[in-house]
């Protein structure tokens, strides 16, 4: 890039990763309101015994952001949205012991750590230890999945990660990007409470309705009032 080129990319406003607003970075006003009214909880569709929290729908501006800060690599958006949810988690009264995520595998050997960049913003907003519980599921077990797949004609689904340390109990908050359709919290979930969590709950940018129990989701409300 030329030199007028790097210089009007500094002095130029970033813009709004969802629209491209200038100066909107790392989400406008419109794509991502500064006090979204209700983040949950939410019970998860896979399993109910999961809360989960959301800054926003899967469907809105949100997660064209949420994308586009994966793909351009732009960590500090990744963060700095992860500060935002956990601004709002902290003003709806969460509890929990510390903050972990959903780890997922290298690819093309390529870190893929968004998920681990939200929860640092999430971790430092709640001022919670920030601890990488669980590591990625293994060949064997992606091979044992794929073979499931096969055999069931079912969606392909990632086998939940393994955990990489005992856990004395504590209120676990489980960090992931989006929640599609709730599997991989599911998993993961299960690996913290088998690992000896005694209650874990999940945050996540953005999740789509079908990731949360059936009628528990009002799309532009946002779903039900939090206390405050
Ligand atoms: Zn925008």
């Amino acid at each position: 890039m030329s030199l007028i080129g790097v210089l009007g990319r500094l002095l130029r406003p970033p813009a709004c990763l969802a629209c491209g607003l200038p100066g909107g970075w790392p989400c406008c006003a419109c794509c991502l309101p500064p006090e979204p009214d209700a983040v949950g909880p939410w019970p998860l569709a896979a399993d109910p015994e999961v809360a989960v929290w959301a800054l926003g729908a899967y469907g809105d501006g949100l997660r064209a952001a949420v994308l586009a800060g994966k793909l351009d690599g732009q960590a500090a958006a990744l963060a700095e949205l992860g500060r935002r949810l956990g601004v709002a988690l902290a003003a709806a009264g969460i509890g929990a012991d510390l903050v972990t995520w959903v780890a997922a595998g290298r690819v093309a050997g390529l870190p893929r750590d968004h998920a681990e960049r939200i929860a640092a913003g999430v971790a430092g907003a709640l001022d919670l230890p920030l601890a990488g519980l669980l590591a990625p599921a293994r060949g064997r077990d992606l091979g044992r999945a794929r073979r499931a797949r096969r055999r069931s004609g079912r969606p392909p689904s990632r086998p939940p990660p393994t955990a990489r340390r005992r856990l004395a109990g504590g209120r676990v908050l489980l960090v992931d990007d989006l929640a599609t359709t709730g599997g991989t919290l599911a998993g993961a979930a299960a690996t913290l409470r088998l690992a000896g969590a005694h209650q874990v709950e999940a945050a996540v940018l953005a999740a789509a309705p079908a990731a949360l129990q059936a009628g528990q989701w009002r799309a532009g409300g946002g779903g039900r009032a939090v206390p405050r």
